[in-house]
């Protein structure tokens, strides 16, 4: 039986009994057992959410201005940069124009990959 449900059979018995004020008093302590039962909920969202957030941080990648998830079978990606630095979520970031860019759905930041010759280095002369 959960902690409400017991509350309620021994508030049963108590009113049955004639005992308001004990009664009274049992209606509070059910109330108080919601709320926290409430929080209890919300709070173990919060650490799964972190949990997550922490896995997921120990296999980002960073390049080319945007994170990829490192995975056993390979990488995993783009997601925005934005996006998880400011609210640690991961926002897959979509092809755009023709190949080379990419664009976040979630805050609209574009990353456009440039493709760079490899650039000669030249040698110093005095
Ligand atoms: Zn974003």
């Amino acid at each position: 039986m959960g902690l409400i449900e017991e509350i309620k059979s021994v508030a049963k018995l108590v009113q049955e009994a004639g005992k308001l004020e004990l009664y009274e008093k049992l209606l509070k302590a059910q109330e108080e057992a919601l709320v926290l039962l409430q929080e209890n909920r919300e709070l173990k969202e919060e650490i799964k959410k972190l949990k997550e957030a922490l896995t997921n941080q120990e296999q980002l990648l960073f390049e080319n201005n945007m994170y990829w998830l490192n995975k056993h079978d390979g990488k995993e990606g783009p997601f925005c940069s934005r996006c998880w630095d400011i609210n640690h979520k991961l926002a897959r970031k979509h092809n755009w124009s023709d190949g080379d860019g990419y664009k976040c759905p979630a805050c609209n930041t574009y990353i456009e990959i440039k493709h760079r010759p490899p650039q000669r280095i030249q040698p110093l002369y005095y």
